[in-house]
């Protein structure tokens, strides 16, 4: 099904074709066979943390006042796409706070009596990290709301007409709840966090700085332009940004190099079919067949998806978003249109009229 686009252009994939998603070496995800925490990579502390400069001075001051009152803060809600640092902000969180952390995920809950136990069990001042909170079942949902606001948690004792619900005092805690979905939120439990941050896209020379961290972390010499030339690669996302480093790491250590150069970056990237903006090979087939065979547009979803051979939703959901966000692409009533920046981008010149109105 098609999934509302947010403002970023980012769609979310989570119920899309995650298994396409999952094989592309651009994707926001963890694809198959990667660590989904990339523990060496995370920095431990806020100022190890790259970018987001408003985030991290309003949750920097958020954390030492919590600090200085001696209570756990309030709850905290993460949003935005995957592999911006949600969780890495989580772990952060509780280092910074000196206190243990519980993960957890919407997923891993399958009934309420999975939270209730995990709730029941939680220390004073811990962090408890619900990745994907938005896939909690309902009754787990209902549950989590009266121990977040009361620090209460009613367990069932009992089967059938017999059973009573037991009030059990919690101790205070702090829930940090991450979402690619803020709106599929109940609004009750949006209504809980008392502290909410939107993470966003990063640009290139944040991203720049991460790979210049990752690379010192993973014992990588970066001559000059080659961290610039890695970050223009990776779709405003970290997560992207660290996983080509590992392949240029690859072609660094087949070819002998003691330093990596920004030739060296463009060849290893090039071999995985990844160009200088970051567009991998379906997203150029996707552009390509609308300037090539369409003309640049309008064109309708269903026939762009029979041309490059992929289904609709592969097409609208894991491709577009990026297309959309970086100016290739725009979607209008008629269809999708190629804009000037998608046929220069082809080496083509755009003809006068999407020139003037793209
Ligand atoms: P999310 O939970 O949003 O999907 P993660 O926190 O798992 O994303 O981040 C993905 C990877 O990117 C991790 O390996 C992390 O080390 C790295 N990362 C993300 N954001 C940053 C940042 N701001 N600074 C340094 N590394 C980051």
């Amino acid at each position: 099904m098609a999934e509302k686009q947010m403002s970023t252009g980012y769609i979310d994939t989570q119920n899309g074709d995650a298994q396409e998603e999952s094989l592309r070496m651009v994707s926001a995800r963890p694809i198959e066979g990667e660590p989904v925490s990339d523990e060496e990579l995370r920095p431990e502390t806020l100022d190890g943390f790259i970018g987001q400069p408003r985030l991290k001075a309003q949750l920097g001051l958020f954390l030492k006042a919590a600090k200085k009152r001696d209570v756990a803060p309030d709850h905290i809600l993460l949003a935005g796409p995957p592999g911006l640092g949600k969780t890495t902000l989580a772990m952060i969180v509780a280092h910074e706070l000196e206190v243990p952390i519980r993960v957890t995920s919407g997923p891993a809950v399958q009934h309420a009596g999975d939270l209730a136990s995990i709730l029941s069990s939680l220390e004073a001042g811990e962090v408890l990290f619900i990745d994907e909170i938005h896939r909690l079942p309902r009754a787990a949902e209902e549950l989590l709301y009266i121990a977040m606001e009361d620090f209460r948690v009613d367990v069932m004792v009992g089967k059938g007409p017999g059973a009573s619900s037991i009030p059990l005092t919690l101790p205070r805690f702090t829930v940090i709840g991450a979402t690619t979905r803020e709106g599929m939120l109940p609004s009750p439990l949006r209504a809980r966090f008392g502290f909410t941050a939107h993470l966003d896209f990063y640009p290139e020379d944040e991203l720049e700085k991460l790979v210049e961290r990752s690379a010192k972390v993973l014992g990588i010499v970066l001559q000059d332009d080659a961290a610039h030339q890695l970050a223009l690669r990776s779709r405003g996302t970290p997560r992207i940004a660290n996983r080509l480093l590992r392949r240029v790491r690859d072609w660094a250590i087949v070819h002998d190099l003691d330093q990596v150069g920004p030739d060296d970056v463009k060849q290893a990237l090039s071999l995985y079919q990844i160009d200088s903006e970051g567009l991998d090979r379906l997203d150029l087939a996707v552009l390509k067949a609308i300037v090539n065979s369409f003309d640049g547009g309008p064109v309708g979803l269903n026939n762009l998806a029979a041309m490059v051979g992929e289904e609709a939703e592969t097409v609208e959901t894991v491709c577009e978003p990026y297309l959309v966000r970086e100016g290739f692409l725009v979607r209008t009533p008629k269809g999708r249109v190629a804009t000037s920046k998608a046929w220069e981008h082809l080496g083509r010149k755009p003809p006068e009229d999407v020139m003037k109105l793209f």
